[in-house]
Order: structure tokens, then C-alpha cells, then sequence
């Protein structure tokens, strides 16, 4: 089950028909339609997000990891 934003209905659908696709860039996709006006959707997977490039190198913060890692007593 993938979501997916329609465009044309601008708001989260669930990715109708979807059929995963890796790309030439080795990452993966998910191709689909809108299951309302069936305009195509298209969902890219794997790796994260990132909306913005990165403008300093030390984007990696510390503390964040330090917070993912509570398992360890
Ligand atoms: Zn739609």
C-alpha cells in the first residue's frame, strides 16, 4: 500500500495500481494512478527526503542519533 499526492485532486491518495519501479539511478519508485481521476502518480522511495540541499556539511546532527540509540541501557 503506497500514498501518493495527487496533483489534480491536490490532496494524499492512496496509489492506485501501484507497480514498484527501480530507476536508472538505482533508487526506488513507486508508479501509479490516482484512483479518483486516475491521473498519474508517481512516489519516490528508499533514501530520505530531502527537500532543501544541503547548505553546511555538518548536517549530521549528534544528538539525533543519540536519541535513536536509547535502546542501549
Ligand atoms: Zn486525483
Amino acid at each position: 500500500m503506497a500514498e501518493g499526492y495527487c496533483v489534480k485532486c491536490k490532496t494524499k491518495k492512496e496509489i492506485a495500481e501501484a507497480v514498484e519501479e527501480t530507476l536508472k539511478n538505482g533508487r526506488k519508485a513507486i508508479k501509479g494512478k490516482c484512483p479518483t481521476c486516475g491521473t498519474v502518480m508517481f512516489k519516490m522511495l528508499g533514501g530520505r527526503l530531502v527537500a532543501s540541499a544541503p547548505s553546511s556539511p555538518s548536517a549530521v546532527d549528534p544528538a539525533a542519533s543519540t536519541e535513536t540509540s536509547t535502546e542501549t541501557p
